[in-house]
């Protein structure tokens, strides 16, 4: 069997076949594996095509990167939930179990008024008794209606544009709600944030592919599949973009690539600095206030992930759903670190613009389904399922995908 695209979908999908049998061969036509979730080296330095996080809620995330032998201990350092700003402001959750660290957490806010976390409490309980689902055509920020805008700005907008890079007045509520129940309702451990020690590539695409090797698989870079036709003789898993998927089934499946078609899609930049300066705040992850002429929602130090010397000093500022150019971007952000960071000194290394970072994932979106035609199945994180544009989609994506093959 063929799989076509070797991100993260791709080489789910590619182990977890080889892992049933099939005799695997993955096609990507980049010189990389790990597509939008890949190491980018900036000057000799393993940076990332954007700054990722994971969290605790991604079930098969982690489950394949077990089965490929990746030692999460030492790749990813696990946190309590943590929104809070410099200056201390906003929600934590403790080490608690499920919702009772939501409860302690929404308590002891800093710079909550009673109100804001009564208005937080009460909805969410709602939200339970509902038992997660809303009305599909719902935006998150109707979903939030009774919520206080302080919550709204310190907590919902932030998280939301992080799940689903989109703001909450565009973002599908269902999808978000669904975020929201895996990650806080969902045990011991799945609204921790699992921020990555090492560059992308080596946390999955460099283990798997050395994986699927040792297991008997061809992996092929450099390899570009502009034609399914001679592929067809065995079944076909299209793991690439939705736009190139598209274009591959324009003739077999007209239906399944116009959906595949129509998807739109948001950016994300991320802006890497160096500073020589002892971090006053030194946290892997701090909240920032974020407004269209300060774009940044979250600042990542990198330093304080890996005791990599290469990376002491070196900041990542995520800036979900930008929508303006690289340079705009990057001056907004600078502006944020002396505003709001008191960095003063920060140099710039490089700013990383996805612009088709994740599809638009707004409600009612119909996302087209696995299976394409006879003897061609799709995975992707557009691909339909209950989940927004994340690691954790894409992973699950590519099991089902490897899972709906004829045996
Ligand atoms: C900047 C940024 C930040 C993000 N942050 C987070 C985050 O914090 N947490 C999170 O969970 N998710 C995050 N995401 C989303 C996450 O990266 C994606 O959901 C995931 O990587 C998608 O994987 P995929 O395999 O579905 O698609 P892709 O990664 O797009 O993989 C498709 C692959 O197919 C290849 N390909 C395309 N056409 C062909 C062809 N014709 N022939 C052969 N190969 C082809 C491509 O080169 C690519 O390698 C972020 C994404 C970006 C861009």
């Amino acid at each position: 069997m063929t799989i076509i695209g070797g991100g993260w979908a791709g080489l789910a999908a590619a182990v977890r076949a080889t892992q049933k049998g099939f005799a695997v061969r993955l096609l990507e036509a980049a010189p990389h594996l790990g597509g939008r979730a890949r190491r980018v080296v900036h000057e000799g330095l393993a940076l990332d095509n954007g700054q990722h996080i994971l969290i605790g809620a991604y079930r098969d995330t982690l489950q394949l990167l077990q089965t490929v032998g990746v030692d999460t201990e030492a790749t990813l350092l696990r946190l309590p939930l943590n929104l809070k700003r410099v200056d201390g402001q906003g929600l934590s959750l403790p080490a608690l179990p499920a919702p009772l660290n939501l409860l302690v957490g929404v308590c002891s806010a800093r710079g909550w008024s009673w109100s804001d976390k009564l208005s937080l409490l009460r909805q969410a309980t709602g939200w339970q008794t509902q038992g997660f689902v809303c009305d599909a055509s719902m935006t998150a920020a109707q979903l939030c209606q009774g919520l206080t805008p302080k919550v709204m700005q310190e907590l919902i907008e932030p998280l939301c544009v992080s799940a689903l890079n989109l703001p909450a007045e565009h973002a599908s509520g269902q999808i978000f709600l669904t975020v929201l129940k895996d990650a806080l309702w969902s045990g011991k451990g799945s609204s921790d944030m699992l921020l990555p020690k090492v560059d992308l590539g080596s946390l999955m695409p460099d283990a798997a592919n050395a994986w699927l090797t040792a297991h008997g698989a061809l992996v092929e870079t450099h390899h570009r599949i502009e034609d399914l036709g001679p592929w067809l003789q065995h079944p076909v898993v299209l793991a690439c973009s939705p736009w190139e998927a598209a274009k591959l089934t324009h003739r077999l499946a007209p239906v399944w690539s116009t959906q595949a078609a129509s998807l739109t899609h948001t950016a994300i930049a991320t802006v890497y600095v160096r500073t020589a300066k002892q971090l006053s705040w030194r946290k892997p992850i701090v909240a920032l206030h974020s407004h269209p002429q300060a774009p940044a929602q979250f600042a990542f130090d990198k330093g304080s992930l890996s005791d990599d010397p290469a990376w002491q000093g070196v900041l990542a500022l995520v800036v979900s759903a930008s929508t303006d150019e690289r340079d705009t971007i990057t001056q907004q952000v600078m502006g944020q670190i002396r505003d709001q960071l008191e960095i003063q000194d920060a140099s710039l290394l490089t700013t990383v613009v996805e612009k088709r970072a994740t599809f638009a994932c707004t409600p009612t979106l119909v996302r087209p389904p696995v299976q394409v035609c006879a003897g061609i199945w799709a995975c992707g994180d557009y691909v339909a399922g209950p989940y927004p544009a994340t690691l954790e989609a894409a992973v699950r994506s590519g099991f089902t995908a490897a899972d709906a093959l004829p045996q």
